[in-house]
C-alpha cells in the first residue's frame, strides 16, 4: 500500500478537542449539525465555482449528502459531493484551527466561563469538524478534490495527538468528487448509528440545509402472495364456501428493502410564504445561519417584485459583537437565485451605519458571477440597498413600538450610537431616524424619551427643542444656562453621550422645531426687554472692561447676560464656536 504519513496536531488543536469533549459531553448530538454543515459548505462552494467552471460538475452532476448507518457495527458514513479537499487542505483544515467556527467556539467557551454560564450554551455555536469525536474513537476521512488526480485518507484517533494521511487505496471507495466520511462510534455511542435515529437528527438540525440531504432507510410495502391452503381449514369449509373454493387463497405480507430517503426540507425558508414560517422557524434559522445564541429582536421576511426583484430577512440581533468602525461583519449573506454568493458584500448592500442588521438577500436580477466592482456600478444594487434600508427601519421603529419596552431599551442600549452616527453619514434618512433616537432631559432622567415625546411636552409659546451637551447628568443639571428654562418649564434634553450632540446638529431640527444650544450666546426665549437691557450694559460697561482686561487673552469677550438667575457669572461658547462638549469630542477624537 502506498506510503502513510504521521502528522502532529497544532497545539490549539488537542486542547480545542479536549475542550469539546469535556464540555459537550451532554449535547453529543452537535456532531452530526457540524459534519453535515461542513458538507453543505463544501456544497456550496462547489456550486458557486462551477458557475464560471461548469466543467467542475461533470463527474458528479447532483450536489447531495448522504448519511448511512451500519448499526451492528456501530459505523456512520457522511458523504457529500463537494469540493472535497487536496492533500495540503487537508492538513491544514483538519489539522489546525485557523477556520472560523472553532476560533468562535473557543471565544464563546472563554466569555461563558467568565459568566459563568451553563456550558450546555456552547451547543449553541459552530464548533467544527472535531466534534465528530465527541462520538467516535476513530475518524477517517476520505477526500477527492476537482483540482488534485489522487483521493487522499486523513484518519484520526480520539484522543491521539497526531493523524495520518495516505492515499486512497481500495477503488470500491474512490469518489468522482466530494467527501467520504467515516465514524466508529464509542462503544457507549453506537445508537447514533440507528436509521431512525439519524433521521430525526437530520430533522432537528438540518432543516436549514438547502441541499437534499438522503438517508438509509429500510421501507417496507405489503404484498399478496399466493399460498396454499391449508388442508384442515379445507376440511372445514361449509358449502356457502364451495364457490370460493375456486379462488385462489392470497395473503398479505410485507417486503422489506432498504433505500435512500430525502430527510430534510430543500426550500430555503425565505423562497417560503412568510405567513406559512413561524417566529420559532426565523429565530432557528437566525441562530443557526449567524452562530448567535439569543433570539433576534425583530425579523422582517419580504419580497419586492416589479422594477427590482429580489427576497430578504432581515434580523436585528439582541446583543452587538462587532464595534462601529467595523464595515467587514459578515451579516448580510448574499445569494443569486438561490445560490450563495458571499457575506462579503455587507457595505455594498448596507450603510456603515446599519452594519448591525444582519439578514440573506436573494436577487434574481444579478449575474452569478456578481463581483464587488458590479455591485458597486449597478442601478439595481442601488435599488436594493434602498429597499434593504427601508425595511430595516420598519423593523426597528416595530421594536420602539413593541409593547416590550426591554426590548427598544436593549436595542438602544446596542445600537443607539450607530443611528447617532446614522444622523450624521445619511442625511436623506433623516425622518427615518430622529423618531428613533433617545435622550434624557431636565424632566426625564432616568428614563430615556423620544423626541416626539419632547415636542409633546412643549410649553404653547415655547417654538425650539432645547437642548444642553454635557459630559454628565450631574454637570448637565447644575448648568447655570438652565436656570431661565427651568423657571418657564421649558424642557431640555440633556446631551451626555459624546455622539448626542454630533447628531442633533446634523438634524438641525425636528417636525419644524429647531433645536437649539442653550450654552450659545444669543438663546433668545422671546421674553427681552430691551429698554432695561440697554440700561443694565451702560451701568456695567467699566466693569467688564476691567475683567476683560484681568483675564487678557482667556476669554474672548465678557459681557452682561440677561439668562442668569442665581449664578453671578457663566462661562459661554461664542455663537459660531463649537461648544464645550464639542471640544472635549474633538479633543478624544472618538469620532
Ligand atoms: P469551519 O467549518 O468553521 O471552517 P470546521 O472545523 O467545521 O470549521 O472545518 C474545518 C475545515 O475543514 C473547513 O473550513 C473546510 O475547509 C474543511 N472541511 C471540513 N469538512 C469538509 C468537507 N466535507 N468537504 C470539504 N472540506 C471540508
Ligand atoms: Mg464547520
Amino acid at each position: 500500500s502506498p506510503p502513510c504519513e504521521k502528522f502532529e496536531y497544532q497545539a490549539e488543536v488537542s486542547r480545542l478537542m479536549d475542550l469539546i469533549v469535556h464540555s459537550l459531553y451532554s449535547n453529543k448530538e452537535v456532531f452530526l449539525r457540524e459534519l453535515v454543515s461542513n458538507a453543505s459548505d463544501a456544497l456550496d462552494k462547489l456550486r458557486f465555482l462551477s458557475v464560471t467552471e461548469p466543467e467542475l460538475l461533470k463527474d458528479a452532476v447532483d450536489l447531495d449528502i448522504r448519511i448511512q448507518t451500519d448499526k451492528d457495527n456501530g459505523i456512520i458514513t457522511i458523504t457529500d459531493t463537494g469540493i472535497g479537499m487536496t492533500r495540503q487542505e487537508l492538513v491544514d483544515s483538519l489539522g489546525t484551527i485557523a477556520h472560523s467556527g472553532t476560533a468562535k467556539f473557543l471565544k464563546a467557551l472563554k466569555e461563558s466561563q467568565e459568566a459563568g454560564a451553563d456550558s450546555n450554551l456552547i451547543g449553541q455555536f459552530g464548533v467544527g469538524f472535531y466534534s465528530a469525536f465527541l462520538v467516535s474513537d476513530r475518524v477517517v476521512v476520505s477526500t477527492k478534490s476537482p483540482k488534485s488526480d489522487k483521493q487522499y485518507v486523513w484518519e484520526g484517533e480520539a484522543g491521539a495527538s497526531s493523524f495520518t494521511i495516505r492515499e486512497e487505496a481500495d477503488p470500491a471507495k474512490l469518489l468522482p468528487r466530494g467527501t467520504h466520511l467515516t465514524l466508529y462510534l464509542k462503544h457507549d455511542d453506537k445508537g447514533f448509528a440507528h436509521p431512525e435515529r439519524i433521521q430525526k437528527l437530520v430533522k432537528n438540525y438540518s432543516q436549514f440545509v438547502s441541499f437534499p440531504i438522503y438517508t438509509w432507510q429500510e421501507k417496507g410495502f405489503t404484498k399478496e402472495i399466493e399460498v396454499d391452503e391449508d388442508p384442515a381449514e379445507a376440511n372445514k369449509v361449509g358449502e356457502e364456501d364451495s364457490k370460493a373454493e375456486k379462488k385462489k387463497k392470497t395473503k398479505k405480507v410485507v417486503e422489506r428493502y432498504w433505500d435512500w430517503e430525502l430527510t430534510n426540507e430543500t426550500q430555503p425558508i425565505w423562497l417560503r410564504n412568510p405567513k406559512d414560517v413561524t417566529t420559532e422557524e426565523y429565530n432557528e434559522f437566525y441562530k443557526r445561519t449567524f452562530d448567535e445564541y439569543l433570539d433576534p429582536l425583530a425579523s422582517s421576511h419580504f419580497t419586492t417584485e416589479g422594477e427590482v426583484e429580489f427576497r430578504s430577512i432581515l434580523f436585528v440581533p439582541a446583543t452587538r459583537k462587532e464595534d462601529i468602525v467595523n464595515t467587514k461583519t459578515k451579516n448580510i449573506r448574499l445569494y443569486v437565485k438561490r445560490v450563495f454568493i458571499s457575506d462579503d458584500f455587507d457595505g455594498e448592500l448596507f450603510p456603515r451605519y446599519l452594519s448591525f442588521v444582519k439578514g440573506v438577500v436573494d436577487s434574481n436580477d444579478l449575474p452569478l458571477n456578481v463581483s464587488r466592482e458590479i455591485l458597486q456600478e449597478s442601478r439595481i444594487v442601488r435599488i436594493m440597498r434602498k429597499r434593504l434600508v427601508r425595511k430595516a427601519f420598519d423593523m426597528i421603529l416595530g421594536i420602539s413600538l413593541s409593547e416590550n419596552k426591554e426590548d427598544y431599551e436593549k436595542f438602544w442600549d446596542n445600537f443607539g450610537k450607530f443611528l447617532k452616527l446614522g444622523c450624521v453619514e445619511d442625511h436623506l434618512n433623516h425622518k427615518r431616524i430622529a423618531p428613533l433616537l433617545r435622550f434624557f432631559s431636565s424632566q426625564s432622567e432616568e428614563e430615556l424619551i423620544s423626541l416626539d415625546e419632547y415636542v409633546e411636552n412643549m410649553k404653547p409659546e415655547q417654538k425650539d427643542i432645547y437642548y444642553i451637551a454635557a459630559d454628565s447628568l450631574t454637570s448637565a443639571r447644575n448648568a447655570p444656562f438652565l436656570e431661565r428654562l427651568l423657571e418657564k418649564d421649558f424642557e431640555v434634553l440633556f446631551l451626555v453621550d459624546p455622539m448626542d450632540e454630533v447628531a442633533i446638529q446634523n438634524l438641525k431640527s425636528y417636525k419644524e422645531k429647531n433645536f437649539v444650544d442653550i450654552s450659545k450666546e444669543d438663546l433668545d426665549l422671546g421674553d427681552k426687554n430691551e429698554e432695561k437691557e440697554k440700561e443694565i450694559k451702560q451701568e456695567f460697561a467699566q466693569t467688564c472692561d476691567w475683567i476683560k482686561k484681568r483675564l487678557g487673552d482667556k476669554v474672548a469677550r465678557v459681557d452682561i447676560s440677561s439668562r442668569l438667575r442665581s449664578s453671578p457669572c457663566v462661562l459661554v461658547s461664542g455663537k459660531f464656536g463649537w461648544s464645550a462638549n464639542m471640544e472635549r469630542l474633538m479633543r478624544s477624537q472618538t469620532l
